[in-house]
């Protein structure tokens, strides 16, 4: 699948060039219909002059009087003439029309200017009317010296239609072929792009795949040794370093936790061995259960610790087996109600009966202790946590309700991160901010998921979704074994 950032460079990439592309084919169209128009007018008007060249050697003007020289001798000559000179007229240095052809006569052509120049000078000169028709007349005004160096302007014309229908065809060519062009230049571009950017798209997957858990990873590698060959290289060394260390450091963890693990598990057996003897000074008795208090969150964070230190290289195993949630959560309820009743929260239990499914029961009771106690942990005194259960369809929902100060919409977004933990409590109230990762890391296991609803200074509300899947159907009957990241 294309990630969307390679796609959006790539059509970024592919509009760049087609739009320099598309300049530079507008800038050589236009040139090039100009250039051509330009051919077809000039050679309209190269021979409307050789013809007025040959017209003008026929023609002979005495006293106003107009002979024609081979036209009279030779009727073939003069028919070809006459079909040729459809335009013609000769006029005198007044403007009027010594002899005309019948075309031209309709026409009524006005003395312009350009004629009154020709006369003038003696010099050829070029004029183009537009006719009622909408066709366009060229004109070539000659001058013509008579008896006496009498000047006359001989007048002859050809029509444009035809130079105007190659001019125009040649136009709707260009307008045909630019967008063609530009299109079949827009999909290569869109091609070549594809193509550059594959290599890009290849990092940008392997570095999803990068991540503190699973840091075996590694950029691609072609061979060619371009640039992208030696990012990814120096990207490996450094991820090759990275995944050392971070090995390194869980090994310490791991090593940490259980010497600190064993001394803890010996604090808390004496000092249960020692709360169980009777009598003794109660102040003291006290101090002890206190004492066990500490031993046991400290032996908590332990684990986490040690949990922390295994999922960064291994994954954790899931066991289930045919489970009573309703059981769970109820036992669960009770074993925190001291906790809660030491703190003035109130706790209460709304949960179905015999909601029963594939669970590990080792990894669900943590889920469900944690929210419970979070629940208690950010509450306020005299508060309160409702916990219902119920099941729908073919899930059970749990939800964990509590009257404490709440999570902004922000931490909401954070709060399942690993290690996270909101600035406002940190001093305040101990922890890891590892429970809530672990909790939905064991809920998806099962197939589920957490979802946390909450408005500041009011609450929270965590809400457990779990399919309840039946022994026959279980994906994970026969191993009854399933990993959590
Ligand atoms: P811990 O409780 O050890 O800090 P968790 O992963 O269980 O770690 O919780 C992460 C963070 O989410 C907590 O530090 C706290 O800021 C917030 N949080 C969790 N549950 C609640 C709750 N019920 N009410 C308010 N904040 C909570």
């Amino acid at each position: 699948m294309t990630s969307p950032l390679p796609r959006r460079l790539r059509s970024r990439l592919a509009l760049k060039q087609t739009v320099s592309f598309a300049l530079l084919v507008i800038v050589l169209a236009w040139s090039a219909y100009g250039f051509l128009s330009r051919r077809i007018y000039d050679q309209l008007d190269a021979e409307l002059q050789d013809r007025g060249i040959a017209v003008r050697s026929m023609l002979q003007v005495r006293s106003n009087e107009v002979r024609w020289i081979n036209k009279a001798a030779d009727p073939e000559v003069r028919e070809q003439f006459e079909r040729s000179i459809r335009f013609y007229e000769l006029l005198d240095d007044h403007g009027r029309a010594l002899e005309s052809s019948q075309e031209m006569s309709g026409l009524r052509l006005p003395w312009t200017e350009t004629a009154s120049e020709t006369l003038t000078t003696g010099r050829t000169g070029w004029e183009t009317f537009k006719l009622p028709t909408g066709t366009n007349l060229r004109i070539l005004d000659s001058p013509v010296v008579g008896f006496q160096q009498r000047r006359y302007v001989m007048r002859i014309g050809t029509l444009m239609s035809d130079a105007e229908e190659d001019v125009s065809r040649i136009r709707l060519i260009m307008l045909a072929l630019v967008p063609l062009i530009l299109l079949g230049q827009a999909l290569n571009s869109w091609l070549i792009a594809g193509r550059e950017l594959r290599a890009i798209e290849q990092l940008t997957v392997a570095a999803r795949q990068i991540n503190a858990l699973d840091l075996s990873a590694r950029f691609p590698v072609s061979g060619t040794g371009d640039e992208l060959d030696q990012l990814s290289t120096a990207l490996n060394g450094t991820l090759t370093k990275l995944q050392v260390s971070f090995q390194r450091m869980s090994e310490f963890l791991r090593n940490l936790s259980h010497e600190i693990r064993q001394p803890l598990t010996v604090m808390r057996a004496e000092a249960e061995q020692a709360l169980r003897v009777r009598g003794g000074d109660e102040a003291y008795r006290e101090m002890l259960s206190k004492q066990l208090e500490h031993v046991e969150l400290l032996a908590r964070t332990v684990s986490d610790l040690m949990e922390l230190a295994q999922s960064d290289t291994e994954e954790i195993k899931l066991n289930c087996q045919t489970e009573d949630l309703s059981e769970m959560v109820q036992a669960a309820i009770d074993g925190m109600r001291l906790k809660s009743t030491e703190l003035s929260i109130q706790i209460s239990g709304t949960v179905q009966q015999n909601v029963i499914g594939q669970f590990d029961p080792g990894q669900m009771w943590r889920l469900i202790l944690n929210l419970l106690d979070n629940a208690i942990k950010y509450n306020h005194p005299d508060g309160r946590v409702d916990v219902v259960l119920s099941s729908h369809q073919d899930s059970a929902i749990l939800t964990v309700t509590d009257t404490g100060h709440g999570i902004s919409a922000e931490e909401q977004q954070r709060i399942f991160e690993r290690g996270y933990r909101a600035a406002s409590i940190r001093k305040s109230v101990s922890g890891t901010g590892l429970g809530l990762h672990f909790a939905r890391s064991i809920a998806r296991a099962h197939g589920g998921d957490i979802e946390v609803s909450s408005s500041p200074g009011r609450g929270s509300s965590f809400r457990v979704t779990l399919p309840l899947i039946t022994v026959a159907d279980s994906p994970v009957n026969k191993s009854h074994e399933k990993s959590v990241q």
